[in-house]
């Protein structure tokens, strides 16, 4: 990025004026970078992601004025390379959401396609990236939220294998599906790989995370051999998606056959399953991690007296969205004890996922739209959480399987998703590198 300036206040960036697009919620202090492979580069952090001394405030108004006190592994990772953060990037409160309406800071914007929705939750971070106020960007990805935004905006993202890359400092949403997942302009896929081989990798901070320190993502980039790939695609999906992503989606499909590769289409046996499944697991998990927000430690005091006073005032400051999903979330796991829900969501969790592998194992990759409609008109689905969650129904499985999926424009607002084995990042990056090129 050239002149960027920094400082607290939007406008500063690139002589761009941020504000119109409402991407960022604060500016980053700047700090003599290193030298290193990602020299120079700019990033946008989702603001649900720790940068010390900054505001981490989750787009919340709980969270206004929390600072935040170390760097999360991502973070300190780009730094160590070179790279320049340069903002923290709005989102829907605390990741709930897939448009960018639902921030306590205002809407994210569309650079692109004016009146219509960013995509979410990295609703910034995908603004920031389209707009070139940024290089590139970190958003989270739980269920989407970083090819979502990616599609919304013609960008390209990376949901990692779960694990690959390090959680610490990424503030909770549901643990057992999220990642941290980096965004970057459609042609930037060597970009793509630098990042990802500078921030995997064991982190002793987070237990889940496993794999070499030095991943070769850049090394394997150009791989991937279409001429010859068995490809399925989940064709009861398909069915899902507006009359634009499926033509779209179909002239893709040719591309991969003059490319050599064999399709096959295939039914998605637990295709119903998929966002009860999600949803049911999400709110348990994120109800659980929203216990901390208990008014004592973090947030302003509202209430005056005993602690449960606190709690309850305190919480009012969240916006309706995560309050409803706290509820459920709280209504879910206290009927656990009677295997209601949480119990079935998991069982048919690994029932996704034991079909996934089978597919999987059997063919190089699985293909299908990222979103299954084009960006809409802001308020379009607001009021009605169904008619939103609806569009997750294609981005939603690698995180219930933990197996990568990467993401490519391929018309306006539309992508394409390749979904690969697990621990087979370095392909899905390769697949996505190499599609480009493809006529
Ligand atoms: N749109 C999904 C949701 O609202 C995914 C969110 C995410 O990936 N953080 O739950």
């Amino acid at each position: 990025m050239q002149g960027f300036t920094g400082g607290k206040h939007p406008g500063s960036i690139g002589g761009r004026n941020t504000d119109s697009l409402n991407a960022f919620i604060s500016f980053c202090r700047q700090e003599d970078a290193k030298d290193g492979v990602l020299s120079g580069i700019s990033f946008g952090i989702k603001d649900n992601i720790a940068v010390k001394g900054e505001r981490l405030t989750c787009a919340s108004r709980y969270l206004a004025n929390y600072v935040a006190p170390y760097d999360a592994t991502v973070v300190s990772r780009l730094r160590a390379e070179g790279a320049v953060i340069a903002g923290k990037t709005n989102l829907d409160e605390f990741a709930c959401g897939s448009s960018g309406e639902n921030s306590a800071f205002g809407p994210t914007l569309n650079p692109l396609f004016p009146g219509k929705v960013p995509g979410g939750s990295s609703s910034g971070s995908g603004a920031a990236v389209a707009s070139g106020i940024v290089d590139a960007a970190f958003g989270s990805d739980t269920g989407g939220s970083a090819r979502c935004p990616a599609a919304f905006c013609n960008l390209a993202a990376l949901k990692p294998t779960y694990g690959r890359i390090s959680r610490h400092g990424l503030v909770d949403m549901s643990m057992s599906l999220e990642t941290p997942a980096p965004i970057v302009p459609e042609g930037r896929t060597e970009l793509l790989a630098s990042v990802m081989d500078a921030v995997s990798g064991p982190d002793e901070h987070d237990q889940t995370t496993f794999g070499h320190s030095r991943t070769q993502c850049v090394k394997r980039l150009n791989d991937f051999e279409f001429q010859g790939a068995d490809i399925a695609v989940p064709s009861n999906l398909l069915t899902l998606c507006s009359r634009e992503v499926a033509d779209a989606f179909s002239l893709s499909l040719s591309r991969l056959e003059k490319a050599g590769s064999r399709i096959h289409r295939f039914e998605f046996r637990n295709a119903s399953m998929l966002l009860p499944a999600y949803y049911l697991i999400m709110y348990s998990e994120f109800s659980s991690a929203m216990q901390r927000f208990d008014g004592l430690k973090y947030g302003t005091r509202q209430g005056d007296s005993s602690s449960q006073e606190i709690a309850l005032s305190s919480r009012s400051a969240f916006g309706r969205e995560v309050r409803r999903r706290i509820l459920l979330g709280t209504y879910i796991t206290s009927l656990e004890g009677r295997s209601e829900w949480y119990a079935r969501a998991q069982n048919a969790r690994a029932e996704i996922r034991e079909e996934m592998e089978g597919i999987l194992s059997q063919h190089d990759m699985v293909v299908c739209p990222t979103m299954p409609v084009a960006p809409y008109s802001f308020g379009e689905k607001l009021a009605d959480p169904l008619l939103m969650y609806a569009t997750d129904v294609l981005t939603v499985t690698p995180n219930l399987c933990g197996v990568p999926a990467g993401c490519i424009p391929i018309g306006p607002g539309i992508s394409i998703q390749f979904i690969g084995r697990k621990e087979r990042d370095e392909e899905v990056l390769s697949a996505m590198h190499l599609f480009r090129g493809l006529s």
